[in-house]
């Protein structure tokens, strides 16, 4: 081997151990190929440019809850890619991502839900929405006059833009290439800028059912003990977003056990969430992600 070629070779492995001994030097380099410039395609319509800046991987008005009041937003995120947490005071954005339709079309999915979120329990106590008991406390609501379909689509979306966002929180994050272009598939077809545009294009096909199920609490032991996480799992898929907690499902034969069955929404006929007591959520979602959450770590590290 020529001289000039073997010092190439040694400083070519001298500088793939440090960017692999390192790891902010790491990140650099990896950042490098992957950071994503305007004139890369739309990820949702893979046609426009993502000329969009500062796009919200999940809805602002699920996520912000946890950092506190306005004025000092302050939270953590958990990532088990890394051992320290970063502080964070927004939730997760990106550039260049979606083009400024596809970024349109989100919030038409989101503004048309976001009522539902924010105002459950004064729908439910007004009695239009409906609350059936289940045990100990934990009640299963009906959202009986909300639109469906379009409430499908935000969740598709709400695990899709978790799946193709590269932000360190999510990156680990994957619906495996299927299911995840199946779901691409299915919010572009609804693709519209307008709420009425989306409505006619649900009547014209119905959304394709993926089972998913979402959680919450009647109320908080401290309301900015929340966090924000994406779960390595993939039966089902699952994240905990602030004050809400979802999964998705690729098929019910998924769904175990069984009788889970019964607080998922199978089908777009009706949408229902399961809200737990305050003991139930910190109990069941908050230690039980954190369980998995040092599992998972374990495992990586
Ligand atoms: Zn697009």
């Amino acid at each position: 081997m020529q001289g000039w070629m073997r010092k190439g070779l040694r400083f070519f492995e001298e500088f793939t151990r440090l960017c692999h001994g390192l790891e902010p030097w790491h990140n650099l380099f990896l950042n490098f190929y992957i950071m994503r410039k305007p004139t890369d395609l739309c990820l949702l319509c893979c046609n426009q440019p993502a000329l969009k800046t500062n796009s919200h991987i999940i809805p602002k008005f699920l996520s912000v809850g946890f950092l506190g009041p306005k004025q000092a937003r302050r939270g953590y995120d958990l990532s088990t890619e890394r051992d320290n947490h970063r502080v964070i005071q927004d939730s997760p954005k990106e550039n260049y991502i979606f083009c400024e339709d596809c970024e349109k079309y989100f919030e038409v999915l989101e503004t048309s839900c976001a009522e539902v979120f924010k105002k459950w329990p004064e729908k439910l106590e007004d009695g239009q929405y409906e609350g059936i008991e289940l045990a100990e406390g934990m009640k299963v609501v009906k959202f009986t006059n909300a639109l469906h379909e379009i409430f499908r689509l935000l969740i598709y979306s709400l695990f899709w833009r978790t799946h193709i966002s590269s932000d360190d929180l999510f990156n680990h994050f994957d619906l495996g290439g299927g299911f995840s272009e199946n779901l691409r598939l299915e919010l572009m077809y609804y693709n519209s800028q307008v709420k009425e545009n989306l409505k006619a294009k649900i009547l014209e096909k119905k959304v394709e059912d993926f089972p998913f199920a979402i959680f919450t609490a009647s109320e908080f032991i401290d309301e900015t003990n929340n966090f924000l996480y994406a779960s390595d799992n993939k039966k089902p898929f699952a994240m905990v977003i602030d004050k809400f907690a979802f999964v998705l499902y690729q098929d019910r034969g998924d769904i175990v056990p069984r009788e889970f069955s019964v607080i998922c929404n199978l089908s777009s006929d009706n949408t229902q969430m399961v809200v737990f007591t305050k003991e139930q959520w910190h109990k069941i979602v908050l230690q039980g992600m954190l369980k998995l959450f040092i599992e998972v770590k374990k495992v990586k590290h």
